[in-house]
């Protein structure tokens, strides 16, 4: 990704591409170098000037001056000592011509030097005069020297004061007013040289401070372009940990800052991707695609408006399938329900039953849920309708095919009332799945009432345990007959609870919900204990008659449970084939493979086995094939009226043959009618259970049925 380019700042320097900061601080290191050597050079020229000035003055014009201040101290001294040589005796006049001599030579030394270098060129007639003034002397002194040689000492002292002396002074003054010209020229050199020194710490000074500027200027502008795309890169890394993916980090003429930015880029592309991922996961249901609970209760987006009627749909026997044909097949099942649902809702909202903005999502396991807009309930049945009639082709799945057989449960804005929430609106549709599960047509509608239920259930549960503890349940026996001679072959126990407020109160009340927190446990061990106690007593009486315990698929989660009943069994000293033990057929097929290995641990201890309310549970041959049991008990929903229904007898026929073809004892439950019994007994039926034999007795009527029917 390339970062788009920003209009050229305007700036003193028009980038006209990125720099890098590497260049950058070169450059700044550079430019304060050549400003540092420039001033050095600067400095270190202008100080040989100086130097050159200061030898100048040392070697010129210092000695320039000192040599005219001797001409001036040695013409001084050419007076005195030619006075001294004239008044020198004989034998002392060679040393005194001597220095005489020597004083001469010397002026004469400083004449010719000073003609050679002298500078100036006013001070040209003052040596010219000077000259001349030596010459008068030397002339002078011959004469002198002459009247000396004569010994003609007042000769000489007269030539002395009239010619010598005044040709000195003349000298002396010419040399004074050359030294008073050199000194004033000294004084001028040196006034110059400290000028020149003056200007050299100026313009060392001015350099220095240009370097400085200069540097501090470079320096700040090498920072700003460094820290400014930093500072930008900082901004725009904040604002992508803040959520916002969008931001991007555009050109900022520093190339390494950009190469960064670059990066920050695609690393912002790629955290929203996967953050989009982790949404979609998060919200979607991984199996079917359809949004999961959490997108059903908090949308992302706004769920569409006017949605005022919920309905759960529950895939039956959903783990008895994963666990017999394995977890693919459920998986396919799930997929293609899901699929089903989804046609059968938009059919529904192409016809208008429904609005065209609902949600279908999936739950869990094979639990669907349908949130749509309904105008009132009849539209909803007609939704229903749709969806039964999707559901009704079996789905071919791993070689099997499975039927899809739903439970709906529905929940919807009451009229005139304000609209629930969705969750409010799921907790209901959640209760009549529950009562949905256990009526017959699977289909229900949320009512007060089964809150009401469900509210009064939850606290006799609370009641239950002390119920146990209590002696408040009773165990009420209804007889099952010989199809055969009409003779008692035993008897089903059925608990009942003699609540101290509420009466009466019927399994179906608290036994589901026993089972849902496992309390049913505690009356399962009640009933096994009063059973036994009661085949002790018919030990005697009736030693052919079992009675059968209802158990429950709690009771077969416990791994001690056979180890347990096998000891209380012994203890009781009661033959285990006279107790006898009901499992449902759906509560086998909740968890298959772990009902096999408990029956046969149960088979194993001696008591027989019966599946309850076989028809109603789905069970493949195969697996009944497996079971260590002796009986089956045919659902009263298939005995009921099944004297006038050829439909049902011909199904009825075929599992009763399909019992003996296992060798298990064949009961029908719910018996009301003898048109029912006739009818039963012609299919073959062994057994029969029901109204018409005996309602549930207790207590002084089951003794007074006892006594008169065996
Ligand atoms: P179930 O095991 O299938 O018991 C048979 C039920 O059918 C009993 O209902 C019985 O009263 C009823 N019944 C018998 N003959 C007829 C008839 O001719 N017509 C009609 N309409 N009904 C008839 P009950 O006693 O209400 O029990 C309901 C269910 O509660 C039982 O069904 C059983 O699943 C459960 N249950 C009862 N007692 C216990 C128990 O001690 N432990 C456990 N785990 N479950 C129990
Ligand atoms: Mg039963
Ligand atoms: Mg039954």
């Amino acid at each position: 990704m390339v970062p788009t380019k920003p209009s050229a700042p305007a700036g003193w320097l028009p980038r006209l591409r990125p720099r890098s900061i590497a260049a950058r601080l070169a450059w700044a290191l550079g430019a304060l170098v050549l400003m540092l050597l420039l001033a050095l050079s600067q400095g270190a020229w202008q100080l040989r000037l100086v130097t050159e000035l200061t030898r100048h003055f040392a070697t010129g014009d210092m000695q320039r001056l000192l040599r005219v201040q001797t001409l001036s101290q040695q013409t001084e001294g050419a007076g005195s000592a030619l006075v001294r040589l004239v008044h020198a005796p004989r034998a002392d006049r060679v040393h005194e011509y001597a220095v005489v001599d020597e004083r001469n030579r010397v002026l004469d030394g400083i004449i010719a030097s000073l003609s050679e270098d002298l500078m100036d060129p006013t001070q040209e007639a003052t040596l010219v005069r000077l000259v001349a003034c030596r010459k008068q002397y030397a002339e002078a002194f011959i004469n002198t020297v002459d009247q000396i040689e004569a010994d003609d000492l007042p000769a000489a002292v007269r030539i002395l004061n009239d010619q010598v002396n005044p040709a000195l002074k003349a000298m002396l003054q010419e040399s004074q007013t050359l030294l008073q010209r050199e000194r004033q020229r000294v004084e001028a050199q040196l006034d110059n040289a400290l000028d020149l020194l003056g200007r050299v710490v100026m313009w060392l000074t001015a350099v220095s401070v240009l370097a400085m500027a200069l540097a501090v200027y470079v320096a700040w502008r090498t920072a700003r372009s460094v820290v400014g795309p930093l500072l930008q890169l900082e901004t725009v890394a904040r604002t992508i940990a803040q959520g916002d993916y969008a931001h991007r980090m555009v050109s900022t003429g520093t190339r390494e800052v950009d190469r960064v930015g670059d990066a920050l880029n695609t690393m912002a592309d790629a955290v929203a991707q996967r953050e989009q991922q982790i949404v979609r996961l998060a919200y979607q249901d991984s199996l079917t695609g359809l949004p999961n609970r959490t997108a059903l209760l908090t949308p992302l987006q706004p769920a569409p408006a006017g949605l005022n009627t919920l309905v759960l749909m529950d895939l039956a026997r959903l783990k008895g399938i994963n666990e017999t044909l394995g977890y693919t097949t459920g998986d396919t099942l799930i997929k293609e329900m899901a699929l089903r649902a989804e046609s059968a809702l938009a059919q529904a909202a192409q016809s208008g039953c429904i609005a065209p903005g609902y949600v279908l999502a999936r739950l869990s396991g094979g639990t669907l849920a349908a949130a749509v807009q309904a105008p009132d309930r009849a539209a909803v049945a007609q939704l229903h309708a749709l969806w039964e009639r999707a559901m009704a082709p079996t789905v071919a799945c791993s070689g099997h095919n499975v039927d899809v057989s739903l439970a709906y449960g529905c929940a919807d804005t009451g009229a005139g009332q304000a609209a629930p929430s969705l969750v409010t609106l799921l907790r209901n549709a959640e209760v009549a799945l529950h009562s949905a599960k256990r009526a017959t047509g699977n289909f229900a509608w949320y009512s007060e009432a089964q809150e009401a239920a469900r509210l009064g259930h939850l606290s006799l549960l609370s009641d239950l345990r002390q119920a146990v503890a209590q002696s408040q349940l009773q165990m009420w026996l209804q007889p099952k007959l010989s199809l055969s001679d009409g003779s008692p072959v035993g008897a089903e126990a059925l608990v009942r609870w003699a609540h101290p407020e509420r009466g009466m109160v019927s399994p179906a009340d608290f036994v589901p919900f026993a089972e849902q927190t496992g309390y049913i446990t505690l009356v399962t061990d009640w009933m096994l204990t009063e059973a036994l106690r009661t085949l002790q007593t018919w030990q005697r009486s009736h030693p052919h008659m079992s009675i059968a315990v209802n158990l429950s698929t709690r009771d077969l989660q416990d791994p001690d449970f056979a180890h347990r009943l096998s000891r209380q069994v012994a203890a009781s000293g009661v033959d285990p084939q006279r107790l006898r033990l009901e499992i449902t057929e759906s509560g086998l097929m909740e968890d298959p493979t772990h009902s096999v290995a408990l029956l046969h641990a149960l088979r194993a201890v001696g008591m027989p086995l019966s599946i309850d309310d076989f028809g109603t549970g789905y069970s493949s041959l195969a697996y009944l094939q497996k079971l260590p049991v002796s009986e089956l008990k045919i659902d009263r929903s298939f005995v009921d009226g099944i004297d006038a229904a050829p439909a049902t007898q011909r199904l009825v026929k075929a599992m009763i043959e399909m019992g003996h073809g296992l060798n298990l004892m064949v009961t029908a439950e719910g018996v009301e009618t003898p048109a029912e019994r006739d009818t039963l007994r012609q299919l073959g039926c062994d057994v029969m259970q029901g109204y018409l034999g005996s309602r549930p007795l207790h207590g002084d009527k089951l003794a007074a049925w006892l006594l008169s029917n065996t």
